[in-house]
């Protein structure tokens, strides 16, 4: 009974959010009625091989298998792949994403994500998926997360429950763009914290928009481990240049 309405209102919801935002582009914003416009799809460009084999940043040569950041940094999670670079056209579409309320293009992220990489993550045995959470201030202010989103529709396509609850972000630490590395992951130190009642179980999926440096993904995943969770991936949409 309890599942059945749940089933109810999400396809109310979707009815909702189609009707309020016709579906455009997510990178051009013209209307169309696939996904993502031909002309764009087109242009779109997926980060391939050869990649950092942590983080998978693009490589300049095969001969490499790290990135410069991930040679010189030990991270705390396993692995993690992104769909693309964080720069222009999907740049936009991320700041539309976030900032303009579009988010419907969750469902084209969730999408891409989970044809690029469901199989990686069925091999990785994830038990729970965990979006990056916002401060409570930042979430009410935008009204929603981005990272929830992505991480409901990845749950929902493989069928792993999805934990947007128990790890949160205890400190609103400021913008990290105008940081250096260290800034960053000092500026990240206790910003997360686990409300769980149990001990995390097993593997972690952790979600995000955009992944960086890295330090936000590893201070999730050092609270999640401190608590109990076997290795931790991440799914991101974009990944910016190495540094
Ligand atoms: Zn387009
Ligand atoms: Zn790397």
């Amino acid at each position: 009974m309890r599942r059945r309405r749940q089933i109810k209102g999400r396809k109310t919801e979707g009815g909702l959010l189609e009707l309020l935002y016709p579906p455009v582009c997510p990178f051009c914003g013209r209307v169309t009625a696939e996904d993502i416009c031909d002309e764009c799809r087109k242009k779109l460009k997926y980060i391939e091989e050869p990649r950092c084999m942590r983080c998978s940043k693009p490589l300049r040569s095969e001969e490499r298998e790290y990135c410069y950041d991930c040679e010189r940094h030990t991270h705390v999670y396993e692995r993690g792949y992104a769909l693309w670079m964080h720069c222009g056209d999907v740049q936009r579409a991320i700041y539309q994403f976030k900032y303009h309320n579009q988010r419907i293009y969750s469902r084209f992220f969730g999408k891409e994500l989970l044809s690029r990489y469901g199989q990686a993550v069925k091999r990785w045995e994830i038990t729970t998926i965990i979006p990056i959470p916002l401060s409570r201030k930042r979430r009410r202010i935008r009204g929603f997360n981005q990272a929830e989103l992505l991480a409901r529709e990845l749950g929902r396509g493989l069928g792993i429950p999805v934990d947007a609850k128990n790890l949160v972000r205890v400190r609103d630490t400021s913008p990290q763009k105008k940081m250096d590395a260290r800034g960053r992951s000092s500026n990240l130190k206790q910003a997360f914290a686990w409300r769980g009642k149990s001990r995390v179980f097993g593997n972690v999926l952790l979600i995000d928009d955009i992944y960086t440096t890295g330090s936000t993904i590893d201070a999730a995943a050092r609270v999640l481990k401190r608590h109990g969770a076997g290795k931790i991936y991440f799914l991101t949409i974009s990944i910016g240049q190495g540094y």
